[in-house]
């Protein structure tokens, strides 16, 4: 079997930058505007998780959280078979696929603990190879209470998050949405707390310019981040 280490999305020089892809273990942050393509994103690394390795896959099966109904099989069987096409004209390939991900719709930032510390010691034996979380935004937003209260019990899940991702070495892979970048960016971070910016490992912002969307791989703030174009297509995110 496959050195399971990275999950390779379909960006050349993005997995280059990441040495591989989306690394197992930690926790990986998508960021940007409504429509930019996040979700779209989660779709194609969903089928490259599930995929069977004989076509480049993961072989793996995938949890998706799916915290604003915005999950579509019908989205991410169309980029499967025209992103995959040997594979999904296969014989019942697209039926095995759909059944490799399971798409989880919890009501709150607990109930979605509750389940997931049930399975997490079983995770990476049922081989599962993606969890993803889009997104955490709304997830966090169901959180009841108030004040340092509230920021004591995000920061708890939070880290929860992270340490499944840790103990189970899986990818985790979470959105969150921004309005625009720079100034808004900062009122989100202050807004999901200081416990945020410790778990994340790696963020990639989305964003458009020029009418050229482009992911920045922001691991540093030191280092000027390394912007790789794409485009969305009837085969989903590509080059
Ligand atoms: P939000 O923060 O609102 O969830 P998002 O970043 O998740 O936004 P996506 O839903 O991933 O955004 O991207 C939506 C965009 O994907 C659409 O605006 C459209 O440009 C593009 N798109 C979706 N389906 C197709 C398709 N079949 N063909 C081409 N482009 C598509
Ligand atoms: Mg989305």
């Amino acid at each position: 079997e496959r050195m399971a280490g990275h999950l390779p999305t379909c960006l050349k020089g993005l997995d280059n930058a990441l040495c591989g892809g989306i690394p197992f273990g930690v926790v990986t942050e998508l960021v940007g505007p409504a429509g930019i393509g996040k979700t779209q994103f989660c779709l194609k690394l969903s089928l490259l998780a599930s995929l069977p390795s004989s076509y480049g896959g993961l072989d793996g099966s995938v949890i998706y959280i799916d915290t604003e109904s915005k999950f579509s099989s019908r989205r991410m069987i169309e980029i499967g078979y025209n992103s995959f096409p040997e594979a999904f004209h296969a014989e019942g390939m697209a039926q095995e696929m759909a059944g490799r991900i399971l798409v989880l719709r919890p009501t709150s930032l607990s109930e979605f603990t509750d389940s997931l510390q049930k399975i997490r010691v079983s995770l990476f034996q049922h081989g599962v190879k993606l969890l993803i979380i889009d997104s955490m935004a709304a997830l966090l937003a169901g959180e009841g209470v108030q004040g340092p209260q509230r920021q004591h019990s995000l920061g708890w899940h939070i880290s929860f998050i992270k340490s499944v991702a840790e103990f189970s070495r899986i990818p985790i892979v979470v959105t969150n949405q921004v309005r625009s970048q720079s100034r808004d960016e900062i009122s989100h971070y202050s807004f999901q707390g200081i416990h945020w910016a410790h778990a994340v490992s790696i963020r990639l912002v989305f964003e458009s310019r020029s009418g050229q969307r482009f992911i920045k791989l922001a691991k540093s703030s030191l280092s000027p981040p390394l912007a790789f174009p794409f485009n969305i297509t009837s085969s989903g995110i590509s080059l």
